[in-house]
């Protein structure tokens, strides 16, 4: 969660350092590559480019039903954990008064059947 936090922070204030989408490690600005919502580090960029990437799960979420966040957060950290290249994208939808985030989690196409094994999708 504290993860997923300093990402939608640094996506709003001018800072010199960035997440990447895919390890989590923080980098200074100038070494991350920044690819339509994604920032990505030099190792994830070259990963990013040669892989063919599924949405294997999609969320949303609001301010008052933060819950989804926390669960797709969660499957992003297993992922790591158990070595699946994987990274989320966010979106900001207005619905009526309430700011929805949709939230994407897409992993590397190889590693299919193991993502299907642990959650069982
Ligand atoms: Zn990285």
């Amino acid at each position: 969660m504290i993860n997923l936090i300093k990402k939608i922070i640094s996506s709003f204030k001018i800072s010199n350092v960035g997440i990447c989408s895919i390890c989590d490690k923080q980098f200074p600005d100038r070494d991350l590559h920044k690819i339509s919502e994604l920032a990505l580090c030099e190792d994830d960029y070259e990963l990013y480019s040669n892989t063919n990437w599924s949405n294997v799960f999609n969320c949303q979420s609001t301010s008052t039903n933060p819950q989804e966040a926390l669960r797709i957060q969660e499957m992003h950290d297993f992922l790591k954990k158990v070595n699946i290249p994987s990274f989320i994208k966010t979106e900001y939808l207005e619905k009526e008064t309430l700011i929805v985030s949709s939230f994407s989690i897409y992993i590397d196409q190889n590693h299919l059947d193991n993502f299907k094994l642990h959650f069982n999708k």
